[in-house]
């Protein structure tokens, strides 16, 4: 029997406090009023955080300045510090590297288009699944990350948008990729109500489309089943890496545990239940993945399983630093991307952002104090 997949593997530390994001709308009326203040206060509350993004106790003046300061203490406390903010292409990607009350390291990075805003989020500490070519799969799982601490990585980039902070002035986000650190099926359901509080209207939520809200797993099949079931419209993406199980074995060691046959099914299953075409991850390294026979059984295995309900994203490799492989040079990426093309199945080349800023899964927590 081979050894279990490090799905299993225990977080090792403490969650942080207790946050408003991280109740529902009853439970955040049941702790105001555990705090000796009327209900109705917890709606106040919840719309200075979802609706204005604010946890400053200064600018909440429909709140009786006796109660400000105790309310935000109990239900806004800062859950991680933005240790390092790192700018490039222009100043339209920033990442920032933040720590938590107990030292954990995550990161968020906010990317500007000219037609969105999209926020790469972290769902956990570190990662369990070991992918060999991620840098955080390398790093091992630290913890969980709360529902709060990912819900507060879109509040804050709400905020930065809406303040202006990235070049191109004021904006408005309004896209959210679970692509940062961790894998968000691990964590299950601290992800599915996080997903609620980023998709429900205030003084429920931060009020973004769920179809404008990506879901990125290296397929855990139970889980994505289940994800199908929670009656959300958001998108799946699938990291498949490559179409065999020979191979994925050791690029997304999870793979032994659910293989590719059954990792597509339950995308198929995703896709019929949600009408939200699947999203495949294809990471292109070089002389390991982007031989013109597996891109026509990618091509081939995709229409077969998913029909029309399917889409290739291929990602050139951004090199894990000590690690020998390499991205596929741009004229293979694109003869690889027409033999996909050619079984029908849409595919495209994603523009790779922050190269230069390390933006790659998990590469600034592993080195958090380089120079940047
Ligand atoms: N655990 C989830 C989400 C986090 S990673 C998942 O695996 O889907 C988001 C995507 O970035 C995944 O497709 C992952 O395989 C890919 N990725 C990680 N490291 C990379 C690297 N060095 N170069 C290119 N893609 C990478």
């Amino acid at each position: 029997m081979t050894a279990l997949p490090l799905v299993f593997q225990a977080p090792r530390r403490g969650m942080p406090p207790r946050h408003l994001a991280d109740l529902d709308r009853g439970q955040r009326r049941t702790a105001v009023r555990e705090l000796g203040e009327p209900a109705f206060r917890a709606d106040q509350l919840a719309r200075h955080y979802f609706a204005r993004l604010s946890t400053d106790p200064a600018a909440m003046t429909d709140l009786p300045a006796s109660s400000r300061d105790r309310l935000v203490a109990a239900l806004l406390p800062e859950l991680a510090t933005p240790l390092r903010h790192i700018c490039c292409d222009g100043g339209t990607t920033r990442k920032t590297l933040w720590r938590a009350a107990d030292g954990a390291l995550s990161e968020s990075v906010l990317m500007r288009y000219p037609d969105r805003t999209t926020v790469c989020v972290s769902s956990q500490a570190g990662c369990g699944m070991a992918c060999p070519f991620c840098a955080t799969g390398q790093s091992g799982l630290t913890r969980n990350l709360s529902t709060a601490e990912i819900v507060d990585q879109v509040r804050a980039a709400a905020a930065a948008m809406r303040d202006g902070e990235l070049a191109g002035g004021p904006g408005r986000l309004s896209h959210v990729v679970f692509m940062g650190m961790g894998e968000p099926l691990a964590n299950y359901q601290r992800v599915v109500a996080a997903l609620s509080r980023i998709t429900h209207p205030a003084p429920d939520g931060l009020g973004l489309s769920q179809r404008s809200v990506t879901v990125s797993t290296v397929g855990l099949v139970p889980a994505i089943r289940r994800l199908a079931a929670e009656g959300l419209r958001v998108t799946l993406a699938v990291s498949l890496h490559t179409p065999d199980d020979e191979l994925r074995d050791t690029l997304v060691p999870v793979n032994r545990r659910w293989k590719v046959a059954e990792v597509l099914d339950a995308s198929r299953h995703y896709a019929d239940t949600t009408g939200r075409r699947v999203s495949i991850e294809y990471a292109l390294i070089r002389d390991v993945n982007d031989q013109p026979w597996r891109a026509e059984l990618l091509g081939r295995l995709l229409r077969e399983r998913l029909g029309a309900l399917v889409h290739v994203n291929l990602i050139p490799l951004n090199p894990t630093p000590g690690s020998e492989w390499d991205a596929t040079p741009p004229l293979a990426q694109e003869q690889f991307m027409a033999r996909v093309r050619a079984a029908g199945v849409p595919c495209t080349i994603r523009d790779t952002r922050g190269r230069e800023i390390a933006a790659a899964c998990g590469q600034l927590a592993a080195s958090p104090h380089s120079a940047g």
